[in-house]
């Protein structure tokens, strides 16, 4: 078990080390304008595209620019524009409920705890993680579909449950590079460890990576 251990975290060294020098600029790819916008780009970005999100996040702010119009808004206005991101019964509801814990319970601050926004419906592990991280720089890890299909081939993890995934990457990386490698993995798993036809002739890991496909 020590022995997997150090490989895994050897393994884990060397995959940061390349991505870092590969991506240099590697950030979210939300639009980080304000912590509540971008917690609520989070919801919106349940299985949409980034790109996506953040032109209709957009447009709902340029209507609704502050907590309390949306939290006092009529759902269906809100899922007109919400609409373009797809799942928008519950998006609608989710965005909702955030703006009015944001104007009720929370005082206009988001808290800084994983298990309080997952309060919010609609609000899991994955945007509670995103939200701590871009917003307070507290160490968390974004498993989206990117992540967990890249550390998978590269030998991190060998789980396809996301919280599985989790936990593996922050027993293989240390602390201070948790936020980083989720963006790291989205721009690895963009550019070429795509989930059909990856270019590992290419990348940048296939010296070292586990190629698990
Ligand atoms: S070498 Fe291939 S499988 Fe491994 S990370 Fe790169 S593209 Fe993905």
């Amino acid at each position: 078990m020590a022995d997997k251990n150090t490989r895994i975290k050897a393994l884990a060294k060397k995959t940061f080390e390349a991505l870092s020098t590969e991506f240099p600029e590697s950030a979210c790819s939300l639009e980080t304008d304000c912590p509540q916008n971008l917690a609520i780009r989070g919801i919106l970005s349940a299985q949409c595209t980034d790109k996506r999100v953040n032109i209709t996040a957009r447009q709902l702010f340029e209507k609704f620019p502050d907590m309390e119009s949306i939290a006092n808004q009529d759902p269906e206005v809100i899922a007109d524009i919400i609409k373009p991101c797809g799942l928008t019964s519950s998006k609608t509801k989710s965005v909702i409920a955030f703006a009015k814990k944001m104007t009720g319970e929370w005082g206009g601050v988001i808290p800084n705890d994983v298990d309080a926004l997952m309060e919010v419906p609609g609000i899991g592990r994955k945007i509670a993680n995103l939200i701590v991280g871009e917003v307070y720089g507290t160490p968390a890890v974004v498993v989206d579909t990117h992540c967990k299909r890249v550390m998978k081939r590269i030998g991190i993890t060998d789980g396809d449950d996301p919280a599985k995934v989790e936990k593996d990457i922050m027993k293989a990386f240390p602390e201070d590079q948790w936020i980083n490698i989720g963006h790291l993995s989205v721009d690895l798993g963009r550019k070429y460890c795509k989930a059909q036809s990856p270019s590992c002739d290419i990348c940048p890991l296939s010296s070292f990576c586990g190629r698990r496909i």
